[in-house]
């Protein structure tokens, strides 16, 4: 687990506050996943033994949590903690502490165990997502959270570079997955948090698991990694093309690299998650790929590589400044090749501020 920085944690507390009232929910409860981190700057383990802070409307937030892990907590001055010994019964705490209110909003990965021990011991309170109160304050990052990214970002870039001067004919993919993992912890981050090398007709599943399948000449391979640096998660992704790549993939692939071109080009504020979305698909249905692209365009990153707002077909989310978004079109041929081109921007006040930034070119390896 990274060390979270210090960022204004009551400010973001405050900030939550507002949107309850707001939204008339009375009590906000956060488990495993990203908001609890976002509000207290520590992070959860996925457990059986439940950690929860609870946010009232008035009165302090409390942090509730397994007596063994409290150690390792710092209440940056923005809860207060109760840790709970072996013999209590946790859940019954937290309603308690929740109080008898018309609506909880309850973190989204909360175990569902303790969503249903929860809903018995408060009978009367509706239960709704968290996420539908959290993601407008993570959606929008502060500059120091576009500052960690940025960095984690240059790391990815790094890596990249190192990886073009790299031999890939003769190695597996699960070799090669294993060095680009070294070299994201090397080039500045905490964690690797994944990397997926897929070659050949393999490239043309967008998350294949690396296998041993080894690597030839000929070969496209979709590189696609992340880590955490403080935190805050990177995710590009590059094609090699291993020797000089057929006439059919170089095609296909200027194709790819236009289609992201024109999604970064329609970043802006106030239009749509979706637009951006559109703009890279018509490249690719003009082209004649359309089937191939099969998934959306691009997730929103910070604390989790995958979170709001999502770049994909019918959400009319306006974009703003300071929302940090993936581009990341693919064309997938299957049982044949894949390709893949990703890149984390930022929405900027007068358009997109690229965070990746390596040579986007179909690059030839040994
Ligand atoms: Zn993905
Ligand atoms: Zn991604
Ligand atoms: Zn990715």
């Amino acid at each position: 687990m990274s060390q979270l920085p210090d960022f204004d944690y009551p400010a973001r507390i405050a900030r939550g506050r507002n949107l309850m009232a707001e939204t008339g929910v009375g009590v906000l409860m956060l488990s495993v996943g990203a908001d609890l981190p976002y509000f207290t700057g520590y992070e959860a383990m996925p457990l059986e033994r439940l950690t929860m802070l609870v946010v009232p409307a008035v009165g302090d937030p409390v942090l509730l949590i397994p007596t063994l892990e409290a150690p390792r907590v710092d209440d940056r001055g923005a809860f207060e903690v109760r840790a709970w010994d072996e013999d209590e019964d946790p859940v019954a705490i937290a309603a308690n502490l929740a109080g008898n209110v018309a609506t909880v909003a309850l973190g989204d990965t909360t175990w569902s165990t303790f969503l249903l021990g929860l809903q018995a011991a408060m009978p009367d309170s509706r239960f709704q997502d968290a996420s539908l109160l959290t993601r407008k304050l993570r959606m929008h990052k502060e500059p120091d959270e576009i500052l960690y990214l940025r960095r984690a970002a240059e790391a990815t870039d790094r890596v990249v570079e190192r990886l073009t001067s790299m031999r890939f004919t003769g190695r597996t993919e699960t070799d090669l997955a294993a060095a680009i993992l070294d070299m994201t912890v090397e080039e500045g981050h905490e964690i690797a948090a994944f990397g997926i090398v897929a070659s050949g007709p393999n490239a043309a599943s967008p998350h294949h698991e690396p296998t041993g399948r080894v690597m030839q000449v000929d070969d496209t391979v979709v590189v696609d990694f992340g880590g955490r640096h403080r935190g805050y998660c990177s995710d590009t992704t590059r094609t090699f093309s291993i020797g000089e790549p057929a006439p059919e993939i170089e095609q296909a692939y200027e194709v790819l690299e236009a289609a992201q071109a024109a999604g970064r080009a329609a970043v802006a504020p106030g239009v749509t998650a979706a637009s951006i979305d559109t703009a890279a698909r018509r490249v690719i249905d003009d082209a004649g790929y359309g089937n191939h692209f099969i998934h959306r365009t691009g997730h929103g990153i910070g604390l989790e590589v995958h979170e709001h707002p999502y770049l994909v077909a019918g959400n009319d989310l306006p974009l703003e400044t300071g929302m940090v978004f993936s581009i990341e079109p693919g064309i997938y041929v299957s049982g044949e090749w894949g390709m893949r081109l990703e890149d984390i921007v930022v929405c900027g006040d007068t358009g997109v501020d690229e965070l990746n930034r390596s040579d986007r070119h179909l690059r030839a390896v040994e």
